[in-house]
């Protein structure tokens, strides 16, 4: 059965047409995110579901946004896009006339890893993207874990230890968020950027740092800091299976490299959870929120 699913970026909407026992991508059709005004990126919305019914009519679709989708009101809360305050999915069913599953990103990273993709074998997958930023998703079972609040697994935002900072001698370093020290400064692709400006002096671009001289001096701390954030997703959620994605999870060795860095922090005798980097890689995002249009439309 084919199916679509959009992901809704700060800069671009993507949608994706899947198909196949795997759900592969069959087509991709980008367009720019309007940042004028809700109404506009609505319609942008609405012109790449369009073109995805123009794949195959009537095909389940779903849609992956960034931010809080709070389950109670269905209203987004989003710093990149126009959409603080509305609801995308009330306004999609409005315009539509039937419902669109709409999912937190990072979500629905987790469960098109978890079905289909790197966390495929094992029970309770967490979904870490390290990209700009960082966040993360949850399943169990092949289910997405219900959110109360609809916060995705928002581990980018959770303090990194003062253990750490305090091994490397590494400032507080001031978050998006409006608070200091939180995870994705030290571990996200501009984390690591960061870290290696303030290593070796000057800037030097997340990209170029694995060809660096001094590479090995600043992945070393990095994993130890990114090892303190797994360490923290096992002592709350003790998943089977870590799947890493994003920008930073294309560096080669990065899963064994952070398995390594674990196997050091972890509490006493605890396993610690496989290590495994995206199946799907930058199309997880719509591939999650198009195997969960697929479902909905299923059941
Ligand atoms: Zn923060």
């Amino acid at each position: 059965m084919l199916c679509g699913g959009i992901d809704l970026g700060g800069t671009k909407i993507e949608a994706r047409c899947f198909g196949g026992p795997q759900a592969d991508t069959l087509e991709t059709n980008r367009i720019p995110t309007p940042q004028s005004s809700f109404e506009d990126l609505m319609d942008a919305l609405l012109q790449q579901i369009a073109w995805l019914e123009t794949q195959a009519p009537g095909l389940p679709v779903g849609i992956a946004v960034p931010g809080i989708l709070d389950p109670v009101t269905g209203v987004n809360f989003a710093s990149n896009i126009p959409a603080t305050g509305h609801s995308v999915s009330h306004s999609l069913e409005t315009a539509l006339g039937r419902k669109v599953p709409v999912v937190n990103d990072c979500m629905a990273f987790a469960f098109s890893e978890a079905d289909g993709g790197a966390g495929t074998e094992f029970h309770s997958v967490m979904g870490l993207v390290l990209g700009t930023g960082v966040g993360g998703g949850f399943c169990l079972g092949s289910e997405l874990a219900h959110r109360h609040a609809g916060l995705a697994v928002e581990i980018g935002h959770v303090g990194m230890s003062a253990r750490v900072l305090a091994r490397h001698g590494l400032p507080l370093w001031n978050c998006g968020c409006g608070r200091v020290a939180c995870t994705e400064n030290y571990i996200s692709g501009t984390g690591l950027a960061r870290l290696a400006e303030w290593k070796l002096g000057k800037v030097v671009p997340a990209n170029e740092i694995a060809g660096h001289s001094r590479a090995e001096e600043i992945l070393e701390i990095w994993a130890d800091l990114a090892a303190e954030c797994l360490d923290t997703i096992q002592l709350l959620l003790d998943p089977d299976c870590i799947v890493i994605g994003g920008g930073v999870s294309n560096m080669p060795g990065i899963s064994e490299r952070l398995a390594a860095a674990l196997e050091v922090l972890h509490l006493g005798n605890a396993r610690i959870p496989a290590i495994r980097t995206a199946r799907h890689g930058d199309s997880s995002g719509a591939r999650g929120a198009a195997l969960l249009a697929r479902k909905a439309a299923a059941s």
